[in-house]
């Protein structure tokens, strides 16, 4: 074969890195500039012009979806299957190892995936045993510290935590969770990280065996590695192995989850004969998107700083869109796809990117309306719904009975006597012995601990299990799965609730069946069986790849799952100070320039359009916000903006002067009415002194009237809840 084939489609600065050397390399570049197509024509240099082994490399993707891209790419290069080839993410390649190796990890061979929901039910569980008030120690902090300490290499026995009491409390929740997780043979998904890199540390002949293996190692999205992936990236190096990683700064958007951008100077100083190579050329978006977008994230200081250009025509201008509420928002965005789409257009082009997961039920709402298929990829996923888990976890409680976490889930769904009395009874009893639930059960009914009704509850449950083990033991997958979803009762339950909802589950269950039926083991996880592997599978891969993967849907996602993808239209929703960037951010000063990362790397997916959207108005997390457009708006130069009115407006004064950007300025248009409608804007007299009541403050005195128009406001101080700062048009002020 012609190996510079390899090199088509590839410019000078590109082909350098493909072909370079067999050493270790950075590439540095910022969006779109073909670091990832880079990444995979090296795999097949490596390949067909050096010789190299596939299985002497190694390939650390971002998601799983671009692994099988990859894989794919590559195996069309190649011409051949690359089934066994080391292609994943950290997660999965960990993952696959501790499979291999589960001994040498000290895991259980049934070891099963805990995922962040069920690792926070039970970290819940520990809380209440240690009587902890859960507002003093809120659970989403219990398990933001311990992931936060494992991902960077922690265990408790290396916490010094004497110095604040809080963290001894946090400490000794951590170690009682790690203690109910070995028991359960359970790892979550920081510990798969961890575990794999103490594997290297603790078994040096294992570690040998990679080492000796793995002469290639390539990562892309380096920016984005936290600690103990970095760690364990750089052990299996050693000083052999050509490591070359892409990344980009200025897209580094999980410093809020232990990723280290510092990562990429570490990697210069431990690896100090790389070459660094920077990429230019933008091949994604039209000039005035890439333009808007470096504009953007100059604002960031400390940047390494890179020149990114575009020979693409300036192409269209960035529409901004400000909605009266997140529905208009919804609907404006729901309009523009149905029309591209009545032009021809498919909706697999269209993305619409938020910043936050709630925010797509309204977007949801507005494209099933307009009849539009559409598609959350990342979110939320069929693996996590309750149905779903609920079903996985007979599937676990019969793979392993130890699971404590499938145990509590299953043990009285559907409801089979099993109360919170007999509960207690077993985490106790679990607890004081050190057994794991099952365990607690065999020995609560042996000590006859329990009153009649409730012990046979309890055999029931148990022999309801081996039961269904031992009947499914000779079954395909498929089959064990249906006969589980039937003998467990579970079918039934939702079968004999009504309406649509669970009508939807008992379809998502009837759909599992058709998951495992056209689930495949991959080949390189063989031994670990197929109910094993489908178990890992829902709970590593969940989500990528949804059932309508395949039809023309439009796709949502959050910001963060953008990453490393690219669309011809993006819609950007959301705009808002508060939202984006976050109210959290805003509270701690160096989030904020990763938010606004987050925003380059959302403007830099878009290929041809990007539109903007900010809502004056939302109603997101139960509340109602007001709230002004980003800054990250006010940061793009108005000459790529277009600000999109629609034909039916009717100009009224902006109420808003403090924007220096005379965008904000401008006449605004004519905003659907708000259910109730201004009965008290500053024309309706309200004025300091005056006598109000409100429906749930009661009376009070106006103090202050502020603005003009929908976004007046009133301060008004009330007899019983002082002073409060309403909004006129929907605070229904009486005056008395
Ligand atoms: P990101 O930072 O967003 O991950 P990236 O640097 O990895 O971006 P790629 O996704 O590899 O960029 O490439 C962006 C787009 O440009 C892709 O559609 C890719 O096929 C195309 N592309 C890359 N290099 C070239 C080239 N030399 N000629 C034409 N198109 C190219
Ligand atoms: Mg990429």
């Amino acid at each position: 074969m012609d190996v510079s084939s390899l090199l088509d489609g590839l410019n000078d600065k590109q082909a350098e890195a493909v072909k370079a050397p067999q050493t270790s390399m950075l590439v540095l570049a910022g969006a779109g500039s073909g670091k990832t197509r880079v990444l995979t024509h090296r795999i097949a240099w490596l390949m067909q012009a050096e010789g190299q082994s596939p299985y002497s490399i190694l390939a650390v993707t971002f998601t799983n979806k671009a692994a099988a891209e990859m894989r794919e790419r590559v195996e069309h290069v190649v011409g051949a299957n690359m089934s066994r080839m080391w292609i994943g993410t950290f997660h999965g390649l960990a993952h696959r190892l501790l499979r291999t190796h589960y001994q040498d990890a000290n895991l259980p061979q049934s070891f099963q995936i805990l995922d962040s929901d069920d690792q926070l039910r039970m970290i819940k569980r520990i809380l209440k045993s240690m009587n902890l008030d859960d507002k003093q120690y809120p659970p989403r902090q219990a398990q933001g510290y311990i992931n936060g300490k494992k991902d960077q290499g922690l265990r408790p026995k290396h916490i010094d935590a004497s110095i604040f009491p809080i963290e001894q409390n946090l400490l000794k929740i951590y170690q009682i969770y790690q203690d109910s997780c070995d028991r359960a043979g359970l790892v979550d998904f920081a510990e798969i990280l961890l575990r794999a890199h103490e594997l290297w540390l603790n078994k040096p002949h294992v570690l040998a065996h990679y080492q000796d293996r793995f002469k290639h190692i390539l990562v892309d999205e380096f920016q984005d590695t936290n600690s103990i992936q970095y760690a364990w990236i750089r052990v299996l190096a050693g000083d052999k192995a050509n490591v070359m990683i892409v990344g980009d700064d200025d897209q580094s958007i999980y410093g809020w989850r232990g990723a280290q951008v510092e990562n990429l100077h570490r990697f210069l100083q431990d690896f100090p004969t790389a070459n660094t190579i920077r990429l230019e050329q933008n091949y994604r978006s039209s000039a005035n998107i890439l333009n808007a977008s470096n504009e953007l994230i100059s604002n960031n200081p400390d940047r390494l700083g890179k020149n990114l250009w575009t020979d693409d025509k300036d192409g269209e201008p960035i529409g901004l869109y400000c909605a009266f509420n997140e529905l208009d928002e919804a609907r404006f965005i729901v309009s523009r796809i149905s029309e591209w789409h009545d032009n021809g257009g498919d909706l697999t082009s269209c993305a619409i990117l938020y910043r936050s997961n709630a925010q797509s039920r309204v977007l949801e709402e507005a494209l099933l309306n307009k009849g539009l298929a559409y598609r959350i990829y990342g979110g939320l996923r069929f693996f996590e719904r309750q149905e779903i888990k609920d079903a996985m976890g007979y599937l676990r409680i019969m793979s392993n009975k130890d699971d404590d976490a499938a145990f509590e889930r299953v043990v009285n769904t559907p409801p089979r006597g099993i109360g919170g009395r007999t509960l207690d009874i077993l985490r106790t009893t679990a607890r004081q012995h050190d057994l794991t639930l099952w365990q607690a059960c065999l020995q609560v009914l042996e000590q006859k601990m329990l009153p009649a009704r409730a012990g046979n509850a309890v055999r029931g449950f148990m022999d309801l299990i081996v039961k269904l083990q031992q009947d499914t033991m000779d079954m395909p997958l498929y089959r064990l799965t249906d006969t589980v979803l039937q003998h467990s009762g579970l079918k039934g339950m939702y079968q004999a609730e009504k309406g649509e909802k669970a009508q939807a589950r008992v379809e998502n269950l009837e759909e599992l069946v058709t998951a495992a039926r056209t689930f495949e083991l991959p080949e390189e996880l063989e031994e670990m069986g197929e109910l094993n592997g489908f178990l890992s599978h829902a709970a590593l891969e969940a989500g990528e790849g949804q059932a309508d993967a395949f039809t023309d849907s439009v796709q949502l996602m959050t910001l963060h799952s953008a990453k490393g993808l690219e669309f011809p239209q993006v819609f950007m929703a959301g705009v808002e100070e508060g939202l984006f960037p976050s109210k959290m951010a805003l509270e701690e000063g160096d989030r904020l320039e990763e938010e606004r990362r987050l925003c380059y790397v959302g403007m830099t997916r878009a290929m041809e359009k990007l539109t903007i959207t900010y809502a004056e108005s939302r109603r997101i997390y139960g509340r109602e916000d007001y709230s002004r457009p980003s800054r990250f708006i006010k940061e793009i130069p108005a000459k790529y903006v277009d600000e999109i009115r629609l034909k039916t407006q009717v100009s009224i004064p902006s109420s808003r002067t403090s924007h220096s950007d005379s965008r904000f300025n401008k006449p605004r248009m004519q905003k659907p009415q708000p259910k109730l409608a201004f009965t008290q804007n500053h024309e309706s007299g309200l004025s300091s002194g005056q006598k109000v009541t409100h429906s749930k403050f009661g009376d009070g005195k106006v103090l202050d009237v502020e603005g003009s128009g929908p976004r007046a406001q009133v301060k008004v101080n009330f007899d019983d809840y002082g002073v409060k700062t309403l909004m006129i048009a929907y605070a229904k002020l009486e005056t008395i």
